[in-house]
């Protein structure tokens, strides 16, 4: 494992607070920063990290801001520069979820993380590329095609917030906004070397997120450093009523969050160290251990028993999920229907049979079937109780620590093209991330070292539901002592 803990691109844009404070001392303009960024974002093209990008929208905002900012009313976001995956709905722009049975869908209006945003002066640039409806680990599964790995060649981005990880990674913005509904925010976060956080569920609200597993989704933030993953995660989190899960929970002053670990307990569950985790992987949680027990935390190991049946678990309740929340795209309420048809029921079979890529389709089938009547008990029923098991693994884990330390994924970012043909090994790849959310927990993905081909290694903290500031202490810490 070697160490390098400097952004893995070369960024167009610092933080946020130093971009801010540039603008307020006239050094730059917003307006500029983001002519930097468009620029950055039509010269890496072939990453195919956007599928749009809001060119003149973008300016027009960034010189409103920049006025703000100048006569002292701007809010706490000015002078943020921020990309948004494509299933997250902005108001009169193109909202696709990567799919192309959404190929002309313009919502008419904003999610809630998208008004907040904007109220608090940040600019959105464009829209990222994903795996259809968020379904998969590499961002390969998408109509506007693959999303590559700004920092690994021949890689994928992981998935299915791969866009957003990409557009961060490689300097196009500041922070990225993404959805985790089994890991979607912090494996590819791990796989292009920046931080990603998915957050409690119910701590920031699913309005306007095209749902893929209710139970189990959450917006989170992904970003270069934990002071820009914080700001933008202050903004975002908070009730909304038109969010029936939405927690009342206050959210608390994320940006006051220490690096420290002293007098913590942190957690190694050993089933996560196990059979199939790369070497230089199991190092990196080594090492990350030993820096924490330097600094006054205690090192314990703790048991996860229920580890092996989290992702039969996570594959049958999420796509039990999206098979419902999915029959809503019929040809007739929304986007692409299929030209030519002669019944209703050509209608609908045609425009979901072409407007559908493999990967939804697979889970369509499997979700109807497990939901079934004669299926409901063995499968689905099951998975709800094995889904209450996982939940007390972690209630018991937390009675002894603070705070779990884990490796993001057992590898790091696979070839592209590696695994679209096998959908287990793809499944087996959200192996520590999909008990996190069936646990409603939050958990954070940050960069620690790279392994022997140079490749970013993410390491995962878990921390007790609505505890993302020890989250952020841990991270903040490991970033300053890589
Ligand atoms: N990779 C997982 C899946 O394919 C997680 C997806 C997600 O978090 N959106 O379902």
């Amino acid at each position: 494992m070697t160490r390098d803990r400097q952004p893995s691109a070369s960024s167009t844009v610092p933080s946020i607070r130093a971009t801010r404070q540039a603008i307020r001392e006239g050094n730059d303009s917003l307006e500029q920063v983001v002519s930097r960024c468009l620029a950055a974002i039509a010269a890496g093209s072939d990453i195919n990290a956007f599928i749009t990008v809001f060119d003149e929208q973008a300016l027009e905002a960034a010189r409103r801001i920049d006025g703000q900012i100048r006569s002292g009313t701007a809010g706490p976001l000015a002078g943020a520069v921020i990309a948004v995956k494509d299933n997250i709905a902005v108001k009169d722009c193109l909202m696709t979820c990567g799919s192309r049975i959404l190929h002309n869908f313009i919502p008419p209006y904003d999610a809630t993380v998208i008004s907040r945003l904007q109220e608090a002066g940040a600019v959105i640039i464009g829209k990222t590329n994903l795996d259809e409806f968020a379904m998969g680990s590499s961002s390969e599964h998408s109509a506007s095609g693959a999303v590559k790995n700004p920092v690994a060649p021949g890689h994928v981005a992981g998935g299915s917030s791969g866009g957003s990880a990409a557009a961060v990674a490689a300097g196009y913005c500041h922070a990225a906004l993404g959805s985790d509904t089994g890991g979607s925010i912090r494996q590819p976060a791990a796989f292009t070397g920046v931080f990603g956080l998915k957050p409690t569920y119910g701590r920031v609200s699913r309005f306007g997120l095209a749902a893929f597993a209710s139970s189990l989704d959450q917006i989170g933030p992904l970003a270069r450093s934990t002071e820009d993953l914080a700001a933008v995660l202050q903004v975002i989190s908070g009730h909304d009523p038109l969010d029936g899960t939405s927690a009342q929970e206050p959210a608390p002053d994320f940006s006051a969050s220490v690096a420290s670990l002293n007098g913590k307990t942190i957690g190694i569950p050993a089933q996560y160290l196990g059979e199939g985790v790369q070497p230089e992987i199991a190092a990196a949680v080594d090492a990350a251990a030993e820096k924490a027990r330097s600094s006054g935390a205690k090192v314990v190991s703790v048991d996860l028993p229920m580890t092996d049946y989290a992702i039969a678990t996570y594959y049958l309740i999420c796509t039990a999920e999206a098979s419902s929340n999915l029959a809503r795209y019929d040809g007739a309420h929304y986007g692409f229907r299929a030209e030519g048809v002669r019944s209703l029921e050509e209608m609908y079979t045609r425009s979901r049979s072409e407007g559908f890529g493999e990967e939804v389709k697979r889970r369509i089938m499997l979700g109807t079937y497990v939901l079934s009547a004669g299926y409901y008990d063995a499968y689905y029923r099951r998975a709800m109780k094995a889904r209450s098991l996982i939940r007390r693994d972690f209630e018991q884990a937390f009675a002894t620590c603070d705070l779990l330390l884990t490796p993001t994924t057992p590898t790091t970012a696979f070839r592209s093209g590696e695994k679209t043909t096998d959908p287990l090994a793809m499944y087996l790849s959200d192996i520590f991330t999909v008990s996190v959310n069936l646990a409603g927990l939050p958990a954070i993905s940050f960069p620690y070292g790279r392994d022997d081909q140079g490749l970013p290694i993410g390491l995962q903290c878990i921390a007790p539901a609505f505890d993302e500031i020890s989250l952020l202490r841990a991270a903040r810490f490991f970033e300053q002592n890589g």
